[in-house]
């Protein structure tokens, strides 16, 4: 790991509290989650933004929703998530860590459940599910997004091959990291939002919705 990065998760680690147990939980059992310097980025923006309504696409065993919720209590998270295993145990996560008031787990693919997310405007939507579908997901659910309000993209630089396509052998791989080449593009082509990339852990896209 890289020096700067390893230093600053040195000194982030004493604001660590229970949830992070589950990190060590997902990554035994291979579970894809938001990075950890990531992870400190978007609670940040949680607090200068103020945000009180957070639509998470992509929950799995709910470590960032319940990192989100922790940052104050009268914050709000909406969070989708397709697989029956990860729902089984974010819904056991979220009680036993208290976290059940504060968010609401929706069960089913993120592409067809608009009318069950639609009774608010949210501050910040998170992208954190299928990567391939960044850009549905992005124009399927930005329209319950706030004027001024953030869009943030995980996985942006997916493991280094977005800015190395050449490394990349496998077929499948390569035509998932070409969408992600192609949304991160798209993105930065939309007139409505401006959008910034930062170069940390797997890569993040802030977008904010203009006027
Ligand atoms: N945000 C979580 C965290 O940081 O703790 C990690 C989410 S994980 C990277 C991505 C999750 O999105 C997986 O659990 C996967 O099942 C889910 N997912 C992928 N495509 C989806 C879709 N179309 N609808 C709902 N969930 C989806």
């Amino acid at each position: 790991m890289e020096a700067n990065q390893q230093y600053l998760l040195e000194i982030q680690s004493k604001t660590d509290n229970q949830i992070e147990s589950l990190r060590s939980y997902a990554e035994e059992n291979a579970v894809p989650i938001v990075d950890r310097l990531s992870l400190e980025m978007i609670k940040q923006l949680i607090r200068i933004h103020g945000a009180k309504n957070i639509l998470e696409i992509g929950t799995a065993i709910g470590y960032s929703s319940m990192h989100f919720a922790s940052v104050s209590d009268d914050i709000q998270i909406t969070t989708i998530e397709r697989d029956e295993k990860m729902i089984t145990q974010a819904k056991t996560n979220f009680e036993t860590f208290g976290y059940s008031s504060q968010i609401r787990l929706i069960e089913g693919n993120a592409l067809e459940k608009y009318s069950q997310v639609d009774d608010k405007v949210y501050d910040i939507i998170f992208i954190d599910a299928a990567k391939a579908q960044s850009k549905k997901f992005f124009e399927y659910y930005t329209p319950l997004l706030k004027k001024g309000g953030l869009v943030i993209t995980d996985n942006v630089l997916y493991h280094g091959f977005v800015s190395n396509i050449d490394i990349v052998r496998s077929r499948n791989v390569k035509q998932m990291v070409k969408k992600v080449q192609k949304f991160n593009e798209w993105l930065m082509n939309q007139e409505n939002y401006s959008t910034n990339f930062i170069n940390m852990d797997d890569g993040l896209a802030i977008s904010i919705k203009g006027e």
